[in-house]
């Protein structure tokens, strides 16, 4: 039977396997050289305020800027990134370049805008990142409130007992937190009242799907209500068409992020629409 299994073990080495195993490989060395080599940009996403249609914040996207394979999207590394832990460093370097940029902005006098950050399980429980955060914000002399920052379900899972601490103390500094992708993970909205989060992010896939099933309409909206009865601000991603943000104008829904409104888009382009 050992041989058996062994036979079969062999047979999962197909050609495509291997060479996946071999450009992960590859994309591990070569992501160690991107942080120094200057290789990762950001884009920034604009959420807006739904009822007022004005700008609320923006969403910080790490892209590669690779050498030879071009521009390569965060789905593609992040998960490596976690694995290998150069995640630990890429975090730090998105959140102080992207607190960077919201100060130039600041500085230049554009309107006061919130940056909203993605960490990784990683960063979230370093001993740490309040200290570090706090810091940060002093040295580039930005108001707390100009920062959020962006935990999945699956990350805010892991340590149930350090979760409340950690938002506990960033709250105490006055930083915001999201709870992103909601509806993918766990979906419990129970434990939702013991999180000390400010908003709750809810998954594109839910807004895809509003008008797919006609039980996705009610759903969201009971998601909704019982948001606002949390006092948790809803944020809803991956607004694609016009019906989709009609709907979310007549529920509770305040701030809303996506294609339709716009794509990420470099500093280049933010400063545009700032001006
Ligand atoms: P996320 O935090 O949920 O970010 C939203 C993703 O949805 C972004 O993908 C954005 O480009 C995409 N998106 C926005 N509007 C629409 C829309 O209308 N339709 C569709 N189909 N997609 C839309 P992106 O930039 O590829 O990032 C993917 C994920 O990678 C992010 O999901 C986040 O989990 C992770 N990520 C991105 N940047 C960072 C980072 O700096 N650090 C960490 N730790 N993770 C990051
Ligand atoms: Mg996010
Ligand atoms: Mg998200
Ligand atoms: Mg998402």
């Amino acid at each position: 039977n050992a041989k058996k299994s062994g036979k079969n073990n062999f047979q999962l080495f197909t050609t495509e396997l291997y060479d996946s195993i071999l450009l992960k490989k590859q994309l591990e060395q070569e992501m160690k050289f991107a942080l120094s080599g200057n290789q990762f940009t950001l884009c920034y996403q604009p959420i807006i305020d739904i009822h007022s249609g004005e700008l609320s914040s923006v969403e910080a996207l790490i892209r590669w800027n690779h050498p030879t394979r071009g521009l390569i999207s965060p789905i593609h590394f992040i998960p490596l990134a976690e694995e290998t832990g150069l995640i630990y460093a890429i975090d730090e370097w998105v959140l102080e370049n992207a607190c960077r940029q919201n100060a130039i902005w600041k500085e230049k006098g554009y309107q006061p805008l919130t940056m909203s950050i993605n960490l990784s399980a990683r960063q979230f429980y370093n001993k740490e990142l309040v200290h570090n955060v706090e810091k940060l914000l002093s040295e580039l002399d930005l108001p707390p409130e100009f920062l959020t920052l962006e935990m999945t379900e699956g990350t805010l899972m892991q340590h149930t007992s350090d979760t409340v601490q950690v938002l506990t103390n960033l709250k105490k500094i006055g930083v915001k937190t999201s709870l992103d992708d909601f509806g993918t993970g766990y979906s419990s909205l129970s434990y939702l009242k013991n999180l000390p989060i400010t908003n709750l992010k809810i998954d594109r896939s839910f807004i895809s799907d509003l008008f797919l099933d006609r039980r996705n309409g009610p759903i969201v909206e009971a998601i909704f209500t019982l948001a606002s009865h949390l006092d948790l601000t809803i944020i809803a991603e991956g607004v694609e068409t016009v019906e989709q943000l009609e709907f979310l104008k007549k529920t509770n829904c305040k701030f809303a992020q996506g294609g339709f409104i716009s794509s990420p888009v470099t500093a280049e382009e933010m400063e545009a629409i700032l001006k």
